[in-house]
């Protein structure tokens, strides 16, 4: 989609006086690529029609023409995912009962267990509630997740009726201080009332604090009459959408939003646990168009950062420099959380599992290995005070016990973050004076 739309404007670029009409046959190709990714129609044209007009408005002032018809696209984007309705903010120390909703393989039961896991990282005491009885796979699907990540389960194999598991389960996990229940219900085909019915009764038998739709977002233009049917029956809250890994298209994402009214809260990627982004509506739009998405790797970093030390690293992270010691303090958190973050894959040039060139298993054996050798190095070494040179790599990789191809590695990876950052930070700062002067 990036790409089509840089092609519609590169031509542009190369028309030095270019009019109105010019302008419109490019809009022409944008509206293309926008359809070709299941933005709805009626969007489509009302974002041309607003970028007409605002080419219009400023077009004496204007230097860079296609830079600005490239910004009033991710704007007028941005724009249309915003729903302006907040979304729900959970109470700590209460319970907070979650109801998950959406078709049939779409991916609930996946995104229930990974809003588990997301909750409980962050200190919450989450818990999970298979009330769908409709599936026979269903009990054991969610049962081995819950185990997977350890967060207390309810479900009843022998109880038929879905309402009476779900009321039965808040009940139980209430009690337990369960202050994230999250009720996984059966999905089944749009033309079934009989799900709609279901729903209906365990949302009122319930009354969830929440309700979250989950829709596979690669279902193109089906998506905006599949989630308004949900919201007719239910009060949806927010929305998650699922299977957005290796393909581009996004146009679910504003479907969605319009048809539900709601904002969507997490995307997801893949069908790992820790498959879950937090969405943002300017990021999401960026990646979209193939623009690099900058902002949400810095944020991606300032999640694993250690939060005592947050503050410090992030502004040393920001004037480009990425030490030895934080690359240590990432890989700590990384160990302390248990698994790899999103933070790994977002460097180009380290070995990482998103890219299946090695197992989790086999990174995380890496991390404790680099640590080890950090270890082994001085102060002033890692904050990058003093250079490493040979002498100090022979001490380091006996005083480790790891051979020294090992410390060079690491040494190497800690230089390929350092250049990333630095190429980063540029189109932070440029990001954050273009949202000011708007
Ligand atoms: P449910 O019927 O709505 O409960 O859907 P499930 O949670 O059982 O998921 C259906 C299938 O989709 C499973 O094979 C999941 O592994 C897969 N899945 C769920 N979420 C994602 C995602 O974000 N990305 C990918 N690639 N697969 C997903
Ligand atoms: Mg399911």
């Amino acid at each position: 989609l990036g790409k089509k739309i840089n092609d519609a404007l590169q031509k542009l670029n190369k028309d030095y006086n270019f009019d109105e009409s010019q302008i419109k046959k490019a809009l022409k190709e944008i509206q293309l690529a926008l359809l070709q990714s299941d933005v709805n129609v009626n969007y489509v044209k009302q974002l041309s029609d607003n970028i007409l007009q605002k080419f219009k408005m400023e077009e004496g002032q204007m230097i860079n023409k296609k830079k600005v018809i490239q910004q009033s696209v991710v704007q007028e984007l941005t724009k249309m995912l915003d729903s302006k309705k907040q979304p729900f903010q959970l109470k700590r120390g209460k319970p907070n009962v979650i109801m998950f909703v959406g078709l049939q393989g779409a991916g609930k039961t996946t995104t229930c267990a990974k809003y588990a896991n997301y909750w409980k990282k962050k200190g919450w005491r989450t818990s999970l509630i298979c009330a769908d009885t409709f599936r026979a796979g269903s009990f054991n699907q969610l049962y081995q997740l819950a185990m997977k990540i350890r967060v207390p389960f309810y479900g009843n194999i022998t109880e038929t009726d879905p309402v009476a598991i779900a009321v039965e389960g808040v009940k139980i996990l209430q009690k337990q201080n369960s202050e994230i229940i999250i009720i996984d219900t059966s999905g089944r085909h749009m033309q079934e009332s009989e799900l709609f019915d279901e729903m209906k009764q365990i949302y009122s038998a319930v009354c969830p604090n929440e309700c979250i739709f989950v829709m596979d977002g690669s279902n193109g233009q089906a998506c905006f009459n599949q989630a308004q049917a949900f919201k007719k029956a239910v009060e949806v809250g927010s929305v998650i959408l699922t299977k957005l890994d290796g393909h581009s298209k996004g146009g679910g994402a504003l479907s969605a939003v319009a048809a539900t009214e709601s904002p969507v809260i997490f995307l997801g990627t893949g069908e790992h646990i820790d498959d879950l982004e937090s969405f943002k509506a300017e990021s999401f739009v960026r990646r979209l168009l193939g623009l690099e998405d900058f902002k949400h790797m810095i944020e991606a970093v300032s999640e694993v950062v250690d939060i005592k030390s947050q503050k410090q690293s992030l502004k040393q992270i920001q004037k480009g420099q990425f030490t030895l010691r934080d690359l240590q303090q990432n890989y700590k958190s990384i160990l302390k959380m248990g698994s790899l973050n999103q933070f790994m894959g977002m460097i180009p040039g380290i070995q990482n599992i998103s890219q299946g060139q090695i197992s989790e298993k086999e990174q995380i054996d890496r991390i404790k290995k680099s640590l080890i050798i950090m270890d082994s190095m001085s102060e002033d070494e890692l904050d990058g005070i003093t250079q490493i040179t040979q002498k100090q790599l022979f001490r380091i990789s006996k005083g480790s016990g790891q051979p020294i191809e090992k410390v060079n590695q690491l040494i190497e990876e800690q230089k390929i973050f350092t250049r990333t950052l630095k190429k980063v930070i540029p189109s932070i700062k440029d990001c954050d004076s273009k949202t000011k002067r708007n």
